[in-house]
């Protein structure tokens, strides 16, 4: 490969979902926010509603080009070997108003349900489209600010008393003691829209009044479901979603710490900004709170109901301000790299590693200038040295290619 291929800048795709903030990401990517939009993601990667595209030459050309013109390359033997294309996708989220009730299927079942929609004929960009490519969706999140997402289900015990405490749904006790938890959320799920507004509305209400006279903090479910009214009442029917908040586990993350979710696992991200990582799909199944596709045949059937307690991560510390997360799934792993000014961070790549500077600046090979907001991407067997300018936030994607580093390691 020629040499001005090993190391190059990366820019991303912008999607504007309504759930998004109106600052964070302009202010990141240099962006003037004129209309207005909600900058909900920053995609770095070759997923192909959203691919990125690199700078050859002073020219932006799509990243996918250059891999399929040079597979070998670019995504090294092993990647190209076990997957074929670059495994991963890197986000940066700003999350203003909560997102959907979801779960992300296995590979096997998002190979099954994406056949099964071509099959049914419905077309891949539909908005009623469930599976958008066959692959399956663990990621991995890591907080940049201050973060809450609700993340699995909650101990039996606290499930319990949570049923006894809240008026509305000690009706539901009986079932939850009799048949578990799997039956009570697919009962809840599967309620007819009258019954759900007749049990939530007093609920949303008391809620409201209780955020309202400060007795709520964002520990307590009520705060949540307070916020996603905007603190009025609702006037016309109530979502479905607003049960999980109280059924799911909300975790409060700070800074530098992170959670995996992986096949089944359902979430909701309440409110922050994060790092994203996830394996390279989009294939998202909702079960409310959202005006996107809501599919709870397909939620119910691909959901884990077992308790979960929150596994918060805060990284392997290998060097100096370098942390490095690995998951139990092989698409990808990540490292957060925290610089002062005049470090030197030296490593080489044996996989495409997507980077990107949230803070600070750098110069890498005493050549390419990378600012805050800006991304690039460094090509298997390519040495690097990383000089930063001052304090340096910046993360790395990359696949963990076996046996890699054992040499590293023993000198
Ligand atoms: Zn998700």
């Amino acid at each position: 490969m020629s040499n001005h291929h090993s190391i190059l800048k990366l820019q991303g795709k912008v999607q504007h979902y309504e759930w998004g903030g109106y600052t964070f990401l302009p202010e990141l990517l240099g962006i003037k926010n004129e209309e207005n939009l909600p900058f909900a993601e920053y995609w770095l990667g070759v997923h192909h509603s959203a691919p990125a595209q690199v700078s050859i030459h002073n020219q932006w050309v799509a990243l996918q080009e250059l891999i399929d013109n040079e597979p070998a390359s670019t995504l090294s033997d092993f990647v190209q070997h076990h997957f074929g294309n670059i495994p991963y996708l890197l986000k940066v989220m700003d999350v203003r108003e909560m997102l959907s009730i979801q779960v992300h299927p296995s590979k096997e079942n998002a190979i099954a349900g994406f056949d099964r929609e071509n099959r049914a004929g419905i077309p891949l960009n539909a908005s009623a489209r469930n599976y958008k490519d066959q692959n399956h969706k663990p990621e991995f999140m890591l907080a940049i600010s201050e973060f809450w997402l609700l993340h699995g289900f909650k101990q039996k015990e606290d499930l319990e008393q949570i049923l006894n405490e809240v008026i509305e749904f000690q009706i539901l006790l009986p079932l939850f003691r009799k048949e578990g938890l799997q039956s009570l959320y697919c009962f809840i799920m599967e309620m007819e829209q009258q019954s759900i507004n007749d049990l939530l509305l007093p609920l949303v209400k008391r809620e409201i009044r209780k955020k309202q006279e400060g007795l709520l903090t964002k520990e307590h479910p009520g705060w949540w479901v307070a916020k996603y009214f905007h603190d009025q009442a609702p006037a016309g029917d109530i979502d479905r979603g607003i049960f999980s908040i109280y059924f799911f586990n909300i975790v409060h993350l700070q800074p530098g710490e992170g959670i995996f979710q992986g096949a089944g696992l359902p979430h909701a991200y309440l409110e922050g900004q994060n790092i994203e990582l996830m394996s390279n799909s989009d294939n998202v199944l909702r079960g409310g709170l959202t005006k996107k596709h809501i599919d709870v045949a397909e939620l119910l059937a691909n959901i884990d109901f077992s308790p979960i307690r929150p596994d918060i991560l805060k990284g392997q510390n290998r060097r100096d301000g370098e942390y490095v997360f690995h998951f139990p799934v092989p698409d990808f792993s990540l490292t957060h790299l925290l610089l002062n000014s005049d470090t030197i961070f030296e490593d080489k790549a044996v996989s495409p590693e997507i980077w990107i500077v949230i803070e600070g600046g750098v110069i890498i090979n005493q050549q390419i200038v990378v600012k805050k907001g800006e991304s690039f991407i460094v090509f298997p067997g390519q040495v690097y040295q990383i000089l930063s300018s001052g304090k340096t936030s910046l993360y790395k994607a990359f696949v963990s290619v076996p046996n890699a580093y054992s040499q590293d390691e023993e000198n």
